[in-house]
């Protein structure tokens, strides 16, 4: 990550896409924070920055942000702050910094919704161009078990509200979130999800149990199977077969993953699954990324 003059509260996460993004830091933690797998905001209390902090952050980058067309506005769901709030940040970096292309953000359900069509409108027309939206599953069971606190079909509503504000999504599901039970059942409902919302961009990451969390727990515990790296590649199988009709770009290349994919569908839907296939026959461990070179 490229380093800026800045204080950040650590831990700071950023979408990888958003690498070389100015990261404005606008909250800290997630408004949530309570879905069983994450750890990543745990050690936070969730709260909006004021916007003097954030201002003079934007101010101190100027000298140094010639190249800059990005930026990134971080914590877990920085969209869960006021309307006005998010206004006056996203005004603030166009006055300071003209160049910037492109803002970026995390964003749940339940701020997309109560920002609605009309508030996200306004805030793409203020430079807000991409919401990152971890949707996890597209299977009520699944969503329920791991408390991300939405039914599919707010989640979905949520999707369709970005879209119809001409705002790009971007948005992840979890391979093997539902364990070897409920591991089909999560992977083709997910599939058939993503052709419902129809993002820009669509991402499989693969859960990986963090110590601390309750996910971490059940596993310990014995109350949850996770599926192996087969298994997990089986999950991916059946999403992209429930992916027929999907159009756009499908990434399963995240650190996380076994078989690293970049797909853009549907053009390269059934190459992929063929491949998947045969790795899944041959149990070609050389196809896959080795345990130790996995990340979360
Ligand atoms: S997965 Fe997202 S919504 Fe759930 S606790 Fe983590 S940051 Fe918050």
């Amino acid at each position: 990550m490229k380093r800026w003059p800045l204080v950040y509260e650590e831990p700071l996460f950023r979408p990888p896409s958003e690498a070389d993004s100015l990261i404005l830091q606008v909250t800290v933690g997630c408004s949530w924070n309570r879905c069983t797998f994450c750890a990543m905001y745990r050690s936070k209390s969730f709260r909006v920055r004021t916007l003097a902090e954030v201002e003079a952050e934007i101010q101190a980058v100027v000298p140094l942000a010639a190249p800059l067309t990005r930026v990134f506005l971080a914590d877990g769901d920085a969209l869960a702050a006021e309307p006005a709030y998010l206004e006056a940040v996203l005004a603030a970096v166009r006055a300071h910094l003209p160049q910037v292309q492109r803002v970026g953000v995390y964003g749940d359900s339940r701020a997309i919704l109560r920002h609605g069509v009309e508030g996200l409108s306004h805030l793409r027309d203020l430079g807000l161009g991409i919401v990152y939206f971890g949707v996890e599953s597209g299977d009520e069971a699944t969503l329920r078990a791991v408390r991300k606190g939405a039914t599919a079909e707010r989640q979905l509503a949520a999707c369709r509200a970005v879209r119809e504000a001409g705002i790009k999504l971007s948005v992840m599901v979890l391979l093997g979130l539902a364990g070897t039970a409920g591991s089909r059942r999560h992977a083709e409902a997910s599939g058939r999800f993503l052709v419902a919302a129809a993002p820009t961009y669509a991402a499989a990451l693969t859960v990986t149990p963090v110590p601390g969390t309750e996910l971490w727990q059940q596993v310990e515990d014995g109350r949850l199977t996770l599926p192996d790296r087969w298994g997990t590649l089986e999950e991916l199988a059946w999403m992209l077969e429930a992916m027929d009709g999907h159009r756009g770009l499908f990434h399963a290349n995240h650190a996380s993953n076994y078989l690293p994919l970049r797909l853009r569908l549907p053009r390269d839907r059934e190459s992929a699954l063929a491949l998947i296939r045969t790795v899944l026959r041959e149990r070609d461990e050389r196809a896959l990324v080795p345990e130790w070179a996995r990340g979360l």
